[in-house]
C-alpha cells in the first residue's frame, strides 16, 4: 500500500497568527505531498515496498544502495511532517503535565530549561533540519537535532546523523519553507511562536505510547 498524504487535523488558518495559513497550505499541500510521492516512487519494487513509514525509516539498510538516499530523504520527510502536524493545534501551548511533565522536569530541571535547550537545538541547526524531543526506553527524554529529513529513528542505518536515536514525540521543522513567508530570516521568532501551538495533550499521548 503506497503512502498517502494525511489531511491536516485542522484548517490551514487554525494556527494563526503564529503560523500563517499560506505557509501551512504550501507546506502541507506541496512540500509534504512531494515527500509522499517521491517516497512512493523510490520504494516501488523494493524490499520495503508496502511497509508502514515507521518500519521504512527504521530499516533503510534493507534497501539497495541506489535507493537509500531517496528513501531516507522522502520517507523521512513523510514521517517527520506527519508528526509535525499532529503535535500542533489551535488553542494549544501551555505546559505539559502528568508523566510527560515529570519526565521533562527530571531530564532538564524545569520546563523553561527544556524550552531553552530545544530552542537552541532548533536555532543552531545549520541549514535545513529538525529539532526533536525524544523518548528512550524506560521513559527518559532528551533533545537533539538532525539535518535535512533525517530522524532519530534512523539510528541503525545512518548512525550519528540520527541524533540521539530515541523515538521523537515532538518535532520542529526548521527548514526555511516552514517559516520564511511570515518570518523571513528570523528563525528564532518562529521558534518562539511555536510554543503557542504545541499540542501537549497529543505529545503526552505519544510519550505514553513510546516509553
Ligand atoms: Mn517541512
Amino acid at each position: 500500500m503506497a503512502f498517502t498524504l494525511p489531511d491536516l487535523p485542522y484548517a490551514n488558518d487554525a494556527l494563526e497568527p503564529h503560523i500563517d495559513a499560506r505557509t501551512m497550505e504550501i507546506h502541507h499541500d506541496k512540500h509534504h505531498a512531494a515527500y509522499v510521492s517521491k517516497a512512493n516512487d523510490a520504494l516501488a519494487g523494493s524490499p520495503l515496498d508496502g511497509k508502514d513509514v515507521e518500519t521504512v525509516v527504521k530499516n533503510l539498510g534493507q534497501l539497495p544502495a541506489d535507493k537509500q538516499t531517496a528513501v531516507r530523504n522522502n520517507a523521512g520527510g513523510h514521517w517527520n511532517h506527519s508528526l509535525f502536524w499532529q503535535v500542533m493545534g489551535p488553542g494549544a501551548g501551555g505546559n505539559p503535565s502528568g508523566d510527560l511533565g515529570a519526565a521533562i522536569d527530571s531530564a532538564f530541571g524545569s520546563f523553561d530549561a527544556f524550552k531553552e535547550k530545544f530552542a537552541a537545538a532548533a536555532a543552531t541547526r545549520f541549514g535545513s533540519g529538525w529539532a526533536w524531543l525524544c523518548v528512550h526506553p524506560g521513559g527518559k527524554v532528551d533533545v537533539c537535532s538532525t539535518a535535512n529529513q533525517d530522524n532519530p529513528l534512523m539510528k541503525d542505518s545512518i548512525g550519528d546523523a540520527a541524533g540521539c536515536g530515541g523515538h521523537p514525540i515532538l518535532g520542529l521543522d526548521v527548514w526555511e519553507h516552514a517559516y520564511y513567508l511570515n518570518y523571513q530570516n528570523r528563525r528564532p521568532d518562529y521558534i518562539g511562536a511555536f510554543w503557542n501551538v504545541v499540542n501537549w495533550a497529543k505529545v503526552a499521548e505519544l510519550y505514553a505510547a513510546a516509553k
